[in-house]
């Protein structure tokens, strides 16, 4: 798929006017309550589609698909069949991910050159999937009890796995989910944001169109209220996979409780990211920076919590800022923008809110601090990189998510005590730290609790590294192995011989 590199020349095939209806055993409908709902552009606020809203009775629908599908023929296929969709998958999402970036970026706001940039992770996450198709199995155990018996174990799959997404990243989120359960033999009801839930279904035809078998991944966008609550409480699901915040990751485990179905949780973060001053200061500028300002903020594990030597702390964060000031904010669909809009008012809300906390709690704007509402902007929800300097360790601003462009930037003096403070936190999800000094690396890798330490780097990822969260930032595993254990069962087997 081709089209100009023109902010607003673009416009997908998949967005011609028609009604996006759910995707339940192989069929496209609409919701039983026959109700709808938009989904917008936060760039400019233009209706991109309307959606066929599911609720408790579709996601009834959907898990009954899932089930029969599970038990029914699916079962059936073979690693190396369920392999071939995968890779088949894989190369169908390759030659459409023009599409899928962009429809990220309408839906969600994010830039194009990061949804695009998506394209190496969202294949390469597939073609992982697939390898680990063929290589599940079990082992031949010896066990010491008297006399004849032989012990292994099987590992199977899970069962219905109920998906729940956020919207910050639809593409890799839906692939993260469906990927180790094609791989392994689950099947899938995907709830995917009600903000963004347009690439979602187009994945799912892209499914249909691999030769994915009815019922084994089914798309139901809806409210969290309704459909979310209604996949993690319902009796059939077997597992839930959940993305997004750590209060709904509470009333998850809540509802989950009712069958004590398995839960796996991807939950937010307050990261520390921590800068020495003999660190390579020309790299750790713009690190720590996009360090945040990657998706506006709008990112789980961004490095919020900003730790400065204190003898470079003014020079780094009036660096950090200058940075700041220099990036394109604007509409995502324009190549040249680095920085989009949030994905909607209540964020909008949200981020402004906290931005006026930070101020109030005595923190300096250093760069950014108010929304910006000039020309084209006003149609959006912009806000600006924004560096709060002056920031204390008990502020809200240093303690809560904000999830929007926000540094809080806190001075330290030496290496145990930014240890501890970079523990201070109810979350563990990313972390950093910039030095020239690899004991100094060493030693904070091994000390933080979180579940990613990045060191002179943020944010990488590999569909083979696992990525997931320590304290209230979830558990489970998503990408490497574990992620694939997590859609499995293990059966032990013992068999008298004699
Ligand atoms: P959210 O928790 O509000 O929503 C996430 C999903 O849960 C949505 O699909 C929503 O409809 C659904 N939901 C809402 N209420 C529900 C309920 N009662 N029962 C079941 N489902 C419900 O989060 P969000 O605002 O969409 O996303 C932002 C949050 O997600 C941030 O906290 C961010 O850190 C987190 N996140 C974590 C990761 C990770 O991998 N750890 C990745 C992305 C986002």
């Amino acid at each position: 798929m081709t089209y100009q590199d023109k902010p607003g020349a673009f416009r997908p095939a998949y967005l011609d006017g028609k009604l996006k209806k759910l995707f339940i055993d192989g069929q496209w409908v609409e919701a039983r309550s026959g109700k709808t709902f938009q989904s917008h552009n936060p760039a400019t606020g233009e209706v991109l589609a309307d959606v066929a809203e599911g609720d408790a009775a579709d996601i009834d629908r959907a898990v009954e698909a899932a089930r029969r599908a599970f038990e029914g023929p699916w079962s059936k296929w073979k690693p190396a069949e369920r392999q071939l969709l995968l890779l088949r998958l894989a190369d169908l999402i390759e030659e459409n991910i023009e599409e899928l970036a962009t429809l990220d970026t309408l839906d969600m706001g994010a830039p194009i050159s990061r949804t695009r940039g998506n394209k190496q992770r969202a294949v390469g996450m597939l073609r992982y999937y697939a390898a680990h198709a063929v290589t599940i199995h079990g082992e031949t155990i010896e066990n010491s009890l008297p006399g004849d018996i032989f012990s292994y174990t099987l590992k199977e799959p899970v069962g219905v796995v109920g998906a729940i997404i956020p919207w910050n990243g639809p593409l890799t989120a839906t692939l993260w989910k469906i990927g180790p359960a094609l791989a392994t033999g689950c099947t899938v009801v995907l709830k995917p944001a009600e903000e963004a839930p347009l690439t979602p279904l187009r994945i799912a035809e892209l499914c249909e169109q691999a030769g994915v078998p009815p019922g084994v991944v089914n798309v139901v966008p809806g409210y969290g209220e309704t459909a979310g609550a209604a996949l993690s409480g319902h009796m059939g699901v077997d597992k839930v996979a959940f993305t997004g915040s750590h209060v709904t990751g509470q009333k998850i485990v809540q509802a989950s409780a009712n069958n004590l179905k398995r839960v796996s949780l991807e939950l937010g973060g307050k990261s520390p990211d921590i800068v020495f001053a003999d660190a390579d200061l020309d790299a750790a500028v713009p690190g720590a920076a996009m360090a945040v300002f990657a998706n506006s903020g709008q990112i789980c594990s961004a490095g919020t919590r900003l730790f400065v030597e204190r003898k470079i702390y003014d020079e780094f964060t009036a660096r950090v800022a200058e940075f700041s000031r220099s990036l394109k904010v604007g509409d995502g669909i324009d190549p040249e923008v680095q920085v989009g809009p949030l994905v909607s008012t209540e964020q909008l809300d949200r981020v402004t809110g906290y931005l006026k906390v930070g101020q109030e709690e005595g923190a300096k704007a250093l760069a950014g601090g108010a929304r910006l509402t000039d020309g084209a902007l006003s149609k959006g929800f912009f806000v600006p990189p924004t560096v709060f300097a002056n920031v204390k360790d008990d502020m809200r601003i240093a303690r809560e998510e904000i999830f929007g462009p926000v540094i809080s930037a806190i001075p330290f003096d030496d290496i145990d005590e930014v240890i501890k403070r970079g523990n201070n936190t109810d979350f563990g999800l990313g972390s950093g730290l910039w030095t020239r000094d690899v004991s100094k690396a060493h030693k904070i890798a091994k000390s933080l609790r979180a579940g990613s330490v990045w060191v002179n780097c943020y944010q990488a990822m590999d569909p083979a590294v696992p990525f997931g969260g320590y304290k209230m930032s979830g558990y489970g595993r998503e990408s490497g192995l574990q992620h694939v254990e997590e859609y499995l069962n293990v059966k032990a087997v013992w068999i008298k011989t004699a």
